[in-house]
């Protein structure tokens, strides 16, 4: 399938914007500003709209179809966050109006902030982080200020087990820290004697992803947590897969330190696109004066009952400073708030339980077609071995790219590394049975093909506008202009 570029649509007089006449004196453009290799179109609005509508209809989205990317957490954003963060008095709010003109705004935060502590057992919140991985930059940078502030310098390690997600050992290094990998035993789990083994007085913390990136809940997490502080470390806990805990654990009560939510997948505001996020982080009494700041708190209580508080900025006493300037992603905030409100405390807890029922679901029904490594109850995802036996041309990427002849979007690939093909599914609690029935179906087609007509995989997508990817390049080299494809970008056969 070819898609005519825009640059094929145009024709000389063609015009998209009528501009009324001139009524000031006409100046000529700075000579040096006019570059003449730009040869833009000449086209109409019409074709225009059409092009640009036709180009995202070629773009997946949770919008279109389902889309398992496994410790993503696509689940659909509802439409009623986006009409409330586009309120004007929210949308429009200027970045440096003081807080007494910003009550709404600081009201909304303040209570984020206490909702996001109530649900995950924590004391105190910070929603400055921007993203998951931003978060986790927070939270060790206050463990090791925690530690600087005792006095206690000689901490230069983070254990982390090898099931932890990948931004884990990048954020410590970011910190200056060391990373330890921690190997994981039969069932998955942390292995609590290398835990012990490597516990001492240089250890400044354990990173650890709950539920895991093999989608299971640590069975031994109480002791590992011990095990850590027993030696002086600090817990930090990946939180951004809560989808998975929300309304059943919290994890401030299990006895973490801190931790961080990726609010644009928990508590579904949109990602994906390159688009602001939010990653506030939790902390335990520990590290409350350390919290990344300004944060929303109260100036002046309430003088009567139908008195509303004056809410302002505070500093924590030692905090880290600022993770950035401004609050730029407040929008994601509002569509948090109103996720949180429309489901309240029951409909909360039913988010969790739902996505957990539908990774079992589905795990139970391919377990006979696909080998599943660490077969036991799941939480929100689980990871399943993309190959079979005696077939040595399929790969996962194959069963993923077949995938999209189906219409649907390809799970994580190739992570965790500790399972070979490693297909990572999570389907989310907002879809239905339906949906989950038929992605069943199409998996299990999927394997019968690979069995009769394995080119029907290797060959796959055939259905999609451009077919394989050198998806390093294609990531790290955008093509972001209206100019065809590149040669390199498509490539016939995986690697
Ligand atoms: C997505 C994710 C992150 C990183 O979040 P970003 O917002 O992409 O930086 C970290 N840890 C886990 C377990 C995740 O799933």
């Amino acid at each position: 399938m070819t898609e005519p570029l825009i640059y094929d649509l145009g024709a000389a007089g063609r015009r998209g914007v009528l501009l009324p006449d001139c009524d000031v004196p006409e100046t000529p453009l700075p000579a040096e500003l006019l570059r003449d290799e730009l040869d833009f179109p000449e086209v109409s609005e019409l074709q225009v709209v059409r092009h640009f509508t036709r180009l995202s209809n070629l773009n997946f989205s949770i919008d279109k179809g389902f889309y398992p990317l496994g410790s993503c957490t696509m689940k659909y954003n509802p439409k009623l966050n986006e009409d409330m963060a586009r309120l004007s008095g929210f949308a429009a709010h200027h970045p440096l109006s003081d807080s007494e003109g910003s009550q709404g705004a600081l009201a909304l935060m303040y209570s984020l902030q206490n909702w996001l502590a109530e649900i995950s057992g924590f004391k105190g919140v910070s929603l400055m982080p921007a993203a998951g991985a931003h978060g986790e930059l927070a939270g060790i940078l206050m463990i090791r200020k925690y530690h600087v502030d005792r006095g206690d310098t000689k901490r230069t390690k983070i254990l982390i087990p090898n099931s932890a997600h990948g931004t884990n050992p990048a954020t410590v290094t970011m910190a200056g820290y060391t990373t330890v990998e921690l190997p994981a035993d039969e069932n998955g789990d942390v292995d609590l004697e290398a835990l012990k083994a490597a516990c001492d007085d240089t250890v400044a913390g354990m990173m650890i992803t709950v539920p895991n990136t093999l989608g299971l809940f640590e069975s031994k997490i109480l002791d590992v947590i011990k095990t850590v502080h027993e030696c002086g470390g600090l817990m930090y806990m990946d939180g951004a897969n809560m989808n998975a805990l929300l309304g059943a654990v919290k994890p401030g009560e299990l006895g973490f330190d801190v931790m961080h939510y990726n609010l644009h997948k928990t508590f579904s505001t949109p990602h994906g696109g390159g688009g602001p996020g939010s990653g506030p982080v939790g902390v335990g009494e520990k590290l409350v004066p350390f919290l990344p700041g300004p944060i929303v708190g109260i100036v002046e209580e309430a003088k009567g009952e139908d008195d509303s508080p004056l809410y302002g900025w505070v500093t924590p006493e030692k905090t880290i400073g600022r993770m950035k300037a401004f609050h730029g992603n407040f929008g994601m905030h509002v569509r948090a708030y109103t996720y949180i409100r429309i489901h309240g405390d029951q409909g909360i807890k039913d988010i969790t339980r739902h996505a957990v029922l539908n990774a079992n679901y589905i795990r139970v029904n391919l377990r006979d077609t696909y080998h599943v490594p660490f077969d036991r109850i799941n939480a929100h995802e689980f990871v399943l071995e993309g190959h079979f036996e005696g077939i040595d041309s399929v790969h996962a990427l194959d069963i993923s790219k077949r995938l999209i002849d189906y219409g649907f979007h390809p799970p994580t690939n190739y992570f965790p590394l500790l399972v070979p093909e490693a297909l990572m599914i999570e389907p989310t609690e907002t879809e239905d049975k339906a949906t989950l029935d038929e992605f069943i179906d199409v998996m299990k087609k999927i394997a019968a093909e690979a069995k009769e007509n394995p080119e029907l995989l290797t060959g796959a997508p055939h259905t999609a506008p451009v077919s394989r990817l050198d998806e390093v390049r294609a990531a790290k080299q955008l093509v972001l202009c209206c100019r065809p494809i590149p040669e390199w970008a498509e490539t016939t056969k995986s690697s």
